[in-house]
């Protein structure tokens, strides 16, 4: 099974990815890790990557895939694979299904989109405040000093760096959803998204993510019962 992870900066993908490999067994692939992974190894893939980022150039779909591809057709992910980082747009994403199907003859399974919305981001994003003194983190909201702006421990005033401002913030959201928006439509229409809340704990957002492959992967006639869907409202 070949499945794809979507979520926005904040929206803890990277937990959920960590925590999903493990508990269903297949591969997490990264597309940012492969390439730190096949550049530092010097294979010719790695190094056909590094002269694009070496020159400033964004590395070309094929290359991506190429390297997505090689990765797959090994031993770790006899599996399965989690996607991590790939595919970005409607056209990575068809030349990704297209490999995908000439290669090994099957598509991917389904996307895993952990939905946070933009408020609850923000304030996942920004807000950390740190003192120059100590070094302490505080958070506006999960974690405020005792005086708002002073470290509880040497009364120094807090600052904020430019990563964990407000507009820094809005500015890194926009970007994603700009680019991630017409992936998410185009794989709800295609009926391969699976929508999870991502506002609750790690834990349950893990439960609620196995919960829903395991209802899809089921036969029919078992989906229908525990979905209490019937043919007629699956057609309306
Ligand atoms: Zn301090």
């Amino acid at each position: 099974m070949y499945l794809i992870l979507l979520g926005a900066p904040g929206a803890g993908k990277g937990t959920q990815a960590h925590i999903l490999t493990s508990r269903i067994q297949i591969a997490h692939v990264s597309s940012g890790d492969l390439f730190r992974e096949n550049i530092k190894k010097g294979t010719p893939i790695g190094i056909e990557a590094k002269g694009y980022i070496d020159r400033g150039e964004l590395v070309p779909d094929e290359t991506v895939i190429e390297m997505i591809m090689n990765h797959l057709n090994t031993p770790a992910c006899r599996n399965g694979a989690l996607l991590d980082g790939f595919p970005r747009t409607i056209f990575q994403a068809d030349s990704l299904n297209n490999a995908l199907h000439e290669r090994f003859n099957k598509g991917i399974g389904r996307i895993i989109y952990v939905k946070v919305d933009t408020d609850a981001l923000l304030q996942r994003l920004s807000g950390r405040w740190i003192c120059p003194v100590c070094q302490t983190p505080y958070h506006e909201l999960n974690n405020p000093p005792k005086i708002k702006g002073i470290c509880d421990h040497d009364a120094a005033a807090l600052y904020q760096r430019d990563d964990d401002k407000r507009s820094t913030a809005e500015r890194r959201l926009q970007v994603y959803f700009n680019q991630t928006m017409p992936l998410i439509e185009y794989y709800k229409k295609q009926g391969l998204l699976l929508e999870i809340n991502g506002q609750q704990s790690v834990e349950n957002v893990t439960n609620d993510i196995i919960e829903a492959l395991n209802v899809l992967s089921m036969d029919k006639e078992k989906k229908d019962i525990i979905l209490g869907e019937t043919e007629e409202s699956l057609v309306a």
